[in-house]
């Protein structure tokens, strides 16, 4: 029989569990607390509890945790980039990066991606699996022990799709925000998605105060197309309303995140269409100048191109930041360290 993942029940779930293995059930608090606030890294440091309850334990769950492959810290701005070995053998990356505010820790969802952005180096493999809610939570635990500082802030925003893999991202965020866990804010915590509109929606009644972040880059259904191949499902129309809803039942202001790929969707005229279309949403727009990968041959905007383009929105009274590029000596986009270390791999392989 396959053992139970742990660190992916809740405490209620870890109460009755405890109860039916004839212990007391405060020993689920003391249990939970090793797992999400000291973030022991196996049954053996759980000190306070019987050495015959801890083999108990051992039979019956599965404890995950992270095998750290590689640790890249950038000299730009102390960026830190993350490998790691998940137990069935597959790679995963995580990153944390420092920020005036807080440490933020931007986490993958899946190994691999089935979306097949044409910017994106997370989806050049396809997708492998989803990853387990014990899994998404490791790679804020692994970098808060390693880096010994407390992580405030969380995007998800690594390789992977959050939405499609939606019950494990919810019981995920769920936990991770939990009071009796690390307790990070709902409002630090921020989910990016390309746009599946149902489950948007979904999201917007799960009674969280988390950010929905949109990735839009395009101000049109045809551009979209182009660059993201989800638009085909989706028309753009429909992930606005789905935007609006969010909004609505949420009272989170959205972020639209719109990467600028020099000659492909960064005019004045692009940016004129854009503020027309997120006009009337309560939003703020982040623009990515595109991180170029070897396997594409997009290429970044010109500088001036980027300024004008954020002056633009600015007439149209349009929240626009241009984000800071964070740890770009250190495979800094998304999906390229993992994508770099499985090709060197494979090379090896073939040698
Ligand atoms: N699947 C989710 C989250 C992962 S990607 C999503 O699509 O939102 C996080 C953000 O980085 C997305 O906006 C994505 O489109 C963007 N991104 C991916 N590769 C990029 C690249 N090479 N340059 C700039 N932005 C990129």
């Amino acid at each position: 029989m396959e053992k139970r993942d742990i660190k992916s029940l809740t405490l209620e779930e870890l109460q009755a569990e405890v109860v039916e293995m004839g212990e007391k059930k405060f020993r689920a608090g003391q249990l939970y607390q090793w797992m999400h606030q000291k973030l022991a890294r196996d049954f053996d440091e759980m000190t306070n509890l019987s050495q015959k309850f801890r083999e108990q334990l051992k039979e019956k769950y599965q404890y995950t945790d992270l095998e750290l492959v590689d640790r890249l810290i950038s000299k730009l701005d102390g960026t830190e980039k993350y490998l790691f070995r998940l137990a069935d053998g597959n790679v995963i990356e995580s990153v944390l990066m420092r920020y005036h505010h807080g440490n933020s820790v931007c986490i993958s969802s899946q190994v691999g991606c089935r979306m097949g952005c044409r910017f994106c180096a997370s989806t050049l493999g396809g997708l492998t699996r989803n990853l387990t809610p014990s899994e998404m939570l490791d790679q804020v635990y692994c970098i808060q022990r390693i880096c010994g500082e407390r992580i405030s802030n969380l995007v998800v925003m690594g390789t992977g799709e959050p939405l499609d893999n939606y019950d494990h991202l919810l019981r995920f965020l769920r936990l991770l925000t939990d009071e009796n866990g690390l307790h990070i804010s709902q409002r630090n915590v921020t989910v990016s998605t390309c746009g599946i509109v149902e489950k948007m929606r979904s999201l917007a009644q799960e009674q969280l105060q988390i950010t929905l972040a949109l990735s839009l880059h395009a101000s049109s259904q045809e551009k979209r197309k182009e660059l993201m191949p989800v638009a085909y499902k989706y028309d753009l129309e429909e992930v606005l309303d789905a935007c609006r809803y969010y909004f609505e039942k949420t009272g989170r202001r959205i972020t639209f995140e719109y990467s600028l790929v020099g000659g492909v969707n960064d005019t004045q005229q692009d940016a004129q269409e854009l503020a027309r279309l997120v006009g009337d949403i309560n939003c703020h727009v982040n623009l990515i100048p595109v991180n170029p990968i070897k396997e594409r041959d997009y290429v970044e905007s010109e500088q001036a191109a980027i300024t004008a383009f954020k002056n633009k929105l600015e007439k149209y009274r349009i929240n626009v930041t241009i984000r800071r590029e964070m740890g770009r000596d250190i495979n800094g986009a998304c999906g390229q360290l993992r994508k770099s270390y499985i090709d060197a791999e494979e090379r090896k392989q073939n040698v």
